[in-house]
């Protein structure tokens, strides 16, 4: 292609063209095959190309794809929302369906702050959440972000909502250890709470295990116990940012089930729609919306294409294609299969700091000094090299923040789609292997 008007992230980079996905692979026009190891920015999750899902979507398109969610719904919108509150813990139960994670965030503060509204309680408006952290892109899911490098630009019409450190154990900011550390980073909650306001305070957010912005950091067994514990003791709703490790990617539905804390309002996306199509949602408890449901009877939020039918119909097809091939239930064994496949490639190369996750959400930090865990000098922008080195070799792994404060430090995310199979797995090791020794090679 000589000439582009596409805005691309990199304007300047000289991106392949893609020509069609299959399974974990992905081939460009020139023929060359790519082992898709991050789930595209960890949504693929149940691979390329998967033939129920384009009859389900073709399906749909034959009889209607669009109407106004103001005008009509559809089956296609109601069987998806019965379909999630049927897989989905507690009494989490109500969907509002839009377009992307940062949608769904963003209407997931609202929905919260409208609760305590409904409840007669008009000062509970602010959300808070932690540093080092991703919520979206859009100014009031960046305003919940603690991801440096994401908020720069945009700082003076942000909110200041990022507060307190998240379970980043491989760099506790107290030096201590779970669980003897009885979580005092979740404690900050408190801290904070008592400083700012119960009555300030709508929310608090997390992600449960922490993605773009720390690559997989996953918390210590009772961190989530102890947050919940202070949300509710403080009146404070806990809302639950599974975008990234909703519908699988852990080995459970929602991830918070790993620790049998049951979130108040919950946002899902990428997975959801696997990457056909553009879809997410709010997911909010019978609890949550009681008032709304007594009081205004409106939820103050929507875009023109929330809850089309098209995206809808795509979205039931690929949740109903995760429960035909019982492919969840096989997440956390799979998972040990390929981190231990990372811990063995930790013992061959010394500039692997960290390897972390859950389930098919794996993490890997890089530092310069192993023991004292330094990190690469910036200027050497190691991840960046690293990515398109594996690009490059037909591996396609993702850049993330390393958790340091949300973008300093180097670590890339490994989660292939969840249908990956052993073969496959062993493919993306021997891939990885070569790429870190090319690294290492052009530069230690
Ligand atoms: N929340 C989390 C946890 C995410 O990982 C992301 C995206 O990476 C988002 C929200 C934003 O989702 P989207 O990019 O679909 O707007």
């Amino acid at each position: 292609m000589e000439e582009s008007y596409l805005i691309k992230p990199m304007l300047d980079a000289n991106y392949p063209v893609i020509d069609y996905g299959k399974g974990v692979y992905l081939y460009d026009l020139d023929g060359k095959k790519y082992l898709d190891a991050s789930s595209g920015a960890v949504t693929a999750n149940i691979g390329h190309g998967v033939e129920e899902i384009i009859e389900a979507m073709n399906a749909q398109a034959k009889r209607v794809s669009f109407v106004y969610r103001s005008q009509f719904t559809s089956e296609a919108a109601e069987k998806l929302a019965a379909k999630i509150a049927e897989m989905t813990m507690g009494d989490l139960n109500w969907s509002f369906f839009v377009n992307s994670g940062s949608e769904a965030t963003e209407t997931a503060m609202k929905i919260a702050i409208q609760y305590w509204q409904e409840k007669g309680i008009k000062t509970k408006t602010k959300v808070l959440s932690r540093w080092v952290s991703y919520h979206g892109i859009t100014l009031g899911a960046l305003s919940l972000s603690g991801h440096a490098g994401r908020r720069a630009r945009f700082i003076p019409l942000l909110q200041d909502f990022p507060v307190i450190h998240p379970p980043y154990c491989y760099r506790c900011p107290y030096n201590l250890e779970a669980p003897g550390c009885e979580y005092l980073c979740a404690g900050e909650l408190e801290t904070v709470i008592n400083r700012v306001g119960a009555n300030n305070i709508a929310a608090f957010i997390a992600e449960p295990v922490i993605g773009a912005a720390g690559a997989a950091i996953a918390p210590p067994q009772g961190y989530f116990h102890k947050i919940k514990e202070i949300c509710e003791r403080n009146e404070i709703l806990f809302i639950a940012d599974e975008v990234m490790t909703g519908f699988g990617r852990t080995g459970k539905v929602l991830s918070m089930e790993h620790w049998g804390v049951i979130p108040d309002i919950v946002a899902l996306g990428k997975g959801m729609g696997a990457g056909y199509a553009s879809i997410a949602a709010a997911l909010v408890s019978d609890h949550v919306m009681e008032p709304i449901l007594n009081g205004s009877k409106i939820v103050m939020s929507g875009h023109t294409l929330s809850a089309n039918p098209q995206t809808c119909a795509v979205s039931l097809a690929v949740l109903e294609y995760l429960e035909k091939n019982e492919i969840i239930k096989e997440v956390e064994s799979k998972g040990y299969y390929l981190r231990n496949q990372l811990e063995k490639l930790k013992n061959e190369f010394e500039i692997i700091g960290d390897i972390r996750g859950k389930g098919l959400l794996l993490g890997i930090e890089f530092v310069q000094n192993r023991e004292r865990k330094v990190p690469f000098p910036r200027n050497m922008q190691l991840t960046k090299e690293l990515v398109e080195l594996a690009q490059r070799n037909g591996l396609l792994i993702y850049p993330a923040g390393a958790g340091i404060d949300g973008i300093h430090g180097d670590a890339v995310i490994i989660s292939p789609p969840l249908t990956i199979t052993k073969r496959e797995m062993e493919e993306l090791t021997r891939l990885l292997r070569k790429t870190l020794q090319d690294f290492i090679e052009a530069n230690l």
